[in-house]
């Protein structure tokens, strides 16, 4: 009888402690690898607020920082993919539309001395224009029907 409960209460204390020490050590991590939300990033510091192609008011916007290797991925590689290369994106983005991008941008370091959000600054003129140069390489890439002969 006593070498069943052995049996039993054994592995379970095991699993259990486990589980306890398993759980404190990922939470102590996640606190390691997460920014600080009391710290900001102000990317509007020493920047003018009129759009320099627009010259209209920007509004500052606080976001949060997307970290990672290549965070910027997701927002820039689509607009890279219709402008047919990195460097005709940075020249069209430049010349149209600076201030478009409503979204921060960190590397892969993650410490507690690493912000949690931005300040930025958005032009709601350079965000219509992206869309607008968007649309047009998008007509001008796919097929165009041809109606009549
Ligand atoms: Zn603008």
């Amino acid at each position: 009888m006593k070498l069943i409960r052995l049996y039993v209460i054994a592995p379970l204390a095991a699993t259990v402690a486990f589980a306890v020490v398993y759980g404190y050590w990922q939470h102590e991590r996640q606190e390691q690898e997460s920014p600080n939300p009391r710290l900001v990033r102000d990317q509007t510091i020493g920047v003018n607020n009129a759009c320099p192609i627009h010259h209209a008011e920007m509004k500052k916007m606080t976001v949060t920082i997307r970290y990672g290797f290549n965070s910027d991925k997701a927002w820039v590689l689509p607009k890279v993919r219709i402008a047919g290369g990195l460097e005709k994106f940075q020249d069209v983005r430049k010349s149209r539309f600076p201030f478009a991008c409503d979204q921060a941008f960190g590397d892969c370091t993650i410490s507690p001395s690493t912000p949690a959000t931005a300040v930025i600054y958005v032009c709601s003129d350079c965000v219509r224009e992206l869309a607008v140069w968007q649309n047009e390489k998008m007509a001008n890439q796919s097929p165009q029907p041809t109606v009549g002969g």
